[in-house]
């Protein structure tokens, strides 16, 4: 017999002996495995921009309750990238201090923490055009020296590069999930390098010694692990952006890959983690929980995962609830972004989190975006108490930063 796909065999055979010969027909070309056997509508998946038709109550929140520490933002990146590595000093600045303080004023963000602030001589360029431009409004995190951890010698290099940074002003350490998924033995060549490897081992306790709160990106959502195809539910975000799905060649899987940040969290007790992006791991609450039972240095952040939080209100709540001070407010905001609307710093992003934390408004967009860019669907508002609004709006991030409000 010649070998026809289920669908070419179907065509051939008529109706009456599909229907005698084959009971179970109509169960096997349910849509989930033929979708071809549906009308087609002639409207593209990416022109589809469905108006919801609830009528339903909507709160406008146009001022957080109380003021608010942005911990996740990104105001200077690397100038000089290889393949997910930075290799210089030099910053790019996406905007400058008085263009973001007008926003932030309307919209009380008493600080935004720039992440991405970079080493040496960029790291003490965005200090001083931040930090000490606007005492109060800004704080800088350093980086690792990625390009020079193939060096010898590079563990005790970087723990001493913590200590000059801080002297610098930096205060705390970031890590992008460069690593984990992008540096490699020789850099940008060669095997992945571990996210546990013991030559971060003298970074991450000098972060302890010298009280700089690491904010941690390890991994990425769950769908970017696993193939593109219809059944992905980020599947038009990865069309979007096909560098961002790790699935498939030698990339470990989530798991692994947080796993082995979980080691390096339980060998580091004194060092405090900020786990980005509700520790990389939004979709599995009770995983994220259990995680910040085992380790009391672990923090976690929401920084573009109110698309998780918001359509899971009722378990994101009580999560909430029982982890009311150690969750931290972020948006992972980029000034002046085009690429992910779910990122671009300005009124509306702020909103959007202002409303999703302090209402609880019904199915509304997590992102200013005429498609929701990460996943069709949208979120539920969790109407959080002033109590755990003011610890997470700004009182775990002011503990961790030992700066006062
Ligand atoms: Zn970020």
């Amino acid at each position: 017999m010649p070998r026809y796909t289920r669908r070419q065999w179907l065509a051939t055979t008529s109706a009456t002996s599909i229907g005698s010969l084959l009971p179970s027909v109509t169960a096997a070309t349910t849509p989930s495995q033929e979708p071809g056997s549906r009308k087609k509508t002639g409207l593209d998946l990416g022109d589809f921009e469905p108006r919801s038709m609830l009528h339903v109550a909507s709160h406008a929140v146009e001022r957080a309750r109380f003021p608010v520490i942005d911990i996740h933002t990104h105001l200077s990146f690397s100038a000089k990238s290889d393949k997910g590595v930075a290799m210089a000093e030099e910053r790019r600045f996406l905007a400058g201090a008085e263009e973001l303080l007008e926003v932030m004023d309307r919209k009380n963000l008493r600080t935004m923490v720039n992440l991405t602030g970079g080493t040496g001589a960029g790291l003490a360029k965005g200090i001083k055009a931040y930090d000490q431009a606007y005492p109060g409004r800004f704080l800088t995190f350093t980086e690792p020296l990625w390009h020079r951890s193939n060096q010898a010698g590079y563990p005790r290099l970087q723990a001493e590069e913590l200590a000059k940074a801080k002297e610098e002003g930096a205060r705390g350490l970031k890590v992008l999930k460069t690593l984990g998924l992008y540096l490699r033995k020789d850099l940008t060549s060669g095997p992945l390098i571990k996210v546990d490897d013991p030559r971060f081992d003298p970074m991450w306790e000098a972060c302890g010694q010298l009280n700089l709160p690491v904010a941690i990106h390890v991994a990425d959502p769950e769908a970017f692990f696993l193939e593109t195809d219809r059944f992905n539910e980020r599947f038009e975000e990865l069309v979007n952006h096909p560098t961002w799905s790790f699935h498939g060649r030698d990339f470990p899987s989530n798991r692994e890959l947080l796993e082995a940040r979980n080691r390096v969290f339980a060998r580091h007790p004194k060092t405090q983690f900020i786990a980005l992006h509700v520790g990389n791991n939004a979709e599995n609450l009770a995983s994220v929980s259990e995680c910040l039972k085992r380790f009391a240095n672990m923090h976690v952040e929401i920084g573009a995962r109110i698309g998780e939080l918001g359509r899971q209100p009722r378990t994101a709540r009580k999560f909430f609830d029982r982890f009311q001070d150690r969750i931290l407010f972020g948006t992972d905001a980029v000034p002046n972004g085009v690429d992910t609307p779910q990122q671009i710093f300005g009124d509306k992003l702020y909103e959007i989190y202002y409303r999703f934390l302090e209402t609880e408004d019904e199915y509304f967009d997590y992102a200013p975006a005429p498609v929701p860019p990460q996943g069709r669907w949208q979120i539920y508002g969790l109407g959080l108490p002033e109590t755990i609004l003011q610890k997470v709006y700004n009182g775990n991030a002011a503990r961790l930063l030992g700066i006062q409000i």
